[in-house]
C-alpha cells in the first residue's frame, strides 16, 4: 500500500479546505499539499445547491474556484476518497475510495493537518425514513437527485425552516406545484430572525404560494406500494400528501474522523464541535480545524461556538493555512452574520437576534410596511442587528458593531432615514474609514 507523505494535508474540499490552500500558498510556494474529499467533485459553492435544483445556476456556475485551481496551487486532489483511521501520533490517515473509486486504498502521512469536514444532517429517528423520495439537502448529489425526480413531484414537503429548509422551499416553489414547510418552532428562520422579521419572511413565502405550518412536526411517514414516500402525518393528525420530503432540521458537526484520537471535542446541544484556539489549532500540535465541524471565536459574545456559515469556514481555513505555513494569524471576526434574500425580500442579521436577559441591553426598532430594522445595544455598543426589506445601511451598522463603537452621542439617530457620517463624531468617522482586517 502506497504511503505518501505531505507537508500539509487537508480533509474537506469546500470553503475551509480551499481557504487553507490559499493561506498556505501565500506563505509557502514549495511545501507539498494534498486535499481529500469524499465528494468527488471540483470544489463548489455549497449554498448554491438549491439554486442548481431550480435551474438558476448550472454546475459550472457553482465552481468555487476555476478548474485549474489545484494545479495552479500545486495541491494534489484526492476526490472521491473518505479519510478514516486518523492516527495523530503516526501523523497518518487512510483513504478509502468511494463510488467510482471503490477498491482504492491509500495511506497518507502528514506534517500538519487541517480538518474541514463540515457538517452532517441531523435526522431524527422515525419509521419510513428508508422510503424513496426522502432526502437531506446539503450536497450536490442530493440536489441533483431531487432535480431528477421533480417530474414525479406535485407535493413537496420541507421539514425544518432554518436557512437550508427555507432556501430549499423557495427553490422548490419555482418548480413544484405545492410546497409546504413544517417547522417545530413558532417562527421560520429562527436562528437569524426575531418574530417581526420572521413574519415578513413568512409573508414573502406565503405570498409566493409556500404553505407554512408552525409549532408542529411529522410523526409518521407513509409510503406507496412501490416503496416511495406518499404522505406524512403531522403531530395533530393532519395528513399531507407528498412525493418528496426534504429533511432540513439541522446540521451537526461531522467529527467521526476525530473521535477517539485525542483531539478535543466539546459537546453542545447541537452536537460536538472540534475545539480550536483563535489560531484554529486543535488540542494537538500541528492539527488544525475550521468551518462547520469546529468552534470559532464569536466577536459579539466573546465565546467559542459553532458558526456554520460559509465565510466563517473560508476565513477560518485561510487563517489555519497561514499559521500552518508559519505566519501567525488569528480568527476573531466571526459571528452569526447572514445576508439572504427570499422572493426579493432582502434580510441581513448579525449578533443577537433577541435582546438577551440581563442588564445593560437596549433595543431600538423601526417598523414600516414591508420593512423592519432593529439594533440591540449593550452599553451603547451594537451587539445585534436585524434588517429586512430595506438593508441599505447594513454595512454601516456592521462597521459600528465590529469596531465596538460606542453610539452614545448618536444612538437616537441610528435608525433614522438619513443616518450617516453626519451624525457621528470625527473620531468615529476616522475609525470607520480604516478597513477591518478580517484575517489578522
Ligand atoms: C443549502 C445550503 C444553503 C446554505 N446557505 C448559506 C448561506 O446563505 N450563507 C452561509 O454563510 N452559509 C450557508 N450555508 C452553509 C455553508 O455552506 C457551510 O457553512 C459551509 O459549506 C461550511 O464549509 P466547510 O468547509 O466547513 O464544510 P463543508 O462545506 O460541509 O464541506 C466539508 C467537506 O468535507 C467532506 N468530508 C467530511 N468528512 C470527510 C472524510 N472523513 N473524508 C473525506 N471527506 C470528508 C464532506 O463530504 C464535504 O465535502 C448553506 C448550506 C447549505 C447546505
Amino acid at each position: 500500500m502506497a504511503k505518501k507523505k505531505y507537508d500539509y494535508l487537508i480533509i474537506g474540499n469546500s470553503a475551509g479546505g480551499i481557504g487553507c490552500i490559499e493561506g498556505i500558498r501565500r506563505e509557502d510556494r514549495k511545501g507539498t499539499i494534498a486535499i481529500v474529499s469524499d465528494e468527488k467533485y471540483h470544489t463548489y459553492s455549497r449554498p448554491l445547491i438549491t439554486h442548481l435544483l431550480e435551474g438558476d445556476v448550472d454546475r459550472k456556475g457553482m465552481d468555487f474556484r476555476p478548474r485549474n485551481f489545484y494545479r495552479k496551487h500545486q495541491a494534489d486532489p484526492y476526490l472521491g476518497f473518505r479519510a478514516q483511521n486518523l492516527d495523530v501520533k503516526k501523523r497518518s490517515v487512510s483513504l478509502v475510495g468511494i463510488n467510482g473509486n471503490s477498491g482504492n486504498r491509500e495511506t497518507l502521512r502528514f506534517d500538519q493537518l487541517l480538518i474541514a469536514t463540515g457538517g452532517k444532517p441531523f435526522i431524527p429517528p422515525m419509521d419510513g425514513l428508508d422510503l424513496d423520495g426522502i432526502t437531506p439537502m446539503i450536497t450536490l448529489d442530493q440536489s441533483v437527485a431531487v432535480k431528477k425526480r421533480l417530474g414525479r413531484v406535485r407535493n413537496a414537503l420541507v421539514l425544518g425552516a432554518g436557512l437550508i429548509g427555507t432556501k430549499t422551499a423557495e427553490a422548490l416553489s419555482h418548480v413544484v406545484e405545492r410546497v409546504t414547510m413544517v417547522e417545530l418552532a413558532d417562527r421560520i428562520l429562527s436562528p437569524v430572525t426575531d418574530h417581526v422579521s420572521s413574519a415578513l419572511a413568512s409573508d414573502a413565502f406565503r405570498g409566493n404560494g409556500v404553505e407554512i405550518l408552525l409549532n408542529t412536526t411529522i410523526t409518521e411517514i407513509r409510503g406507496d406500494d412501490r416503496g416511495r414516500v406518499a404522505e406524512v402525518v403531522l403531530r395533530e393528525g393532519t395528513v399531507l400528501p407528498c412525493e418528496l420530503l426534504v429533511l432540513a432540521i439541522g446540521v451537526r458537526p461531522r467529527t467521526d474522523l476525530m473521535e477517539g484520537t485525542g483531539i478535543g471535542i466539546t459537546s453542545t446541544k447541537i452536537g460536538g464541535g472540534v475545539d480550536v484556539n483563535v489560531d484554529m489549532e486543535t488540542s494537538i500540535d500541528g492539527i488544525y480545524a475550521c468551518g462547520d465541524c469546529a468552534h470559532a471565536h464569536d466577536f459579539v459574545t466573546g465565546g467559542m461556538k459553532l458558526l456554520p456559515l460559509w465565510p466563517n469556514a473560508y476565513v477560518g481555513g485561510r487563517i489555519a493555512g497561514l499559521n500552518m505555513a508559519g505566519s501567525p494569524h488569528i480568527h476573531k471576526w466571526a459571528t452569526n452574520m447572514n445576508s439572504v434574500d427570499f422572493f426579493g425580500l432582502p434580510m441581513v442579521s448579525a449578533g443577537f437576534m433577541l435582546k438577551p436577559k440581563g442588564k445593560g441591553f437596549l433595543e431600538i426598532v423601526r417598523e414600516e410596511k414591508g420593512s423592519y430594522a432593529k439594533v440591540i445595544l449593550k452599553k451603547d455598543v451594537i451587539v445585534g442587528l436585524i434588517m429586512a426589506g430595506n438593508v441599505a445601511r447594513a454595512g454601516l451598522y456592521l462597521g459600528l458593531m465590529r469596531n465596538k463603537i460606542k453610539t452614545t452621542t448618536f444612538s437616537q439617530h441610528l435608525l433614522a432615514d438619513d443616518f450617516g457620517a453626519v451624525h457621528m463624531p470625527d473620531e468615529v468617522k476616522e475609525k470607520l474609514k480604516q478597513p477591518i482586517t478580517v484575517i489578522e
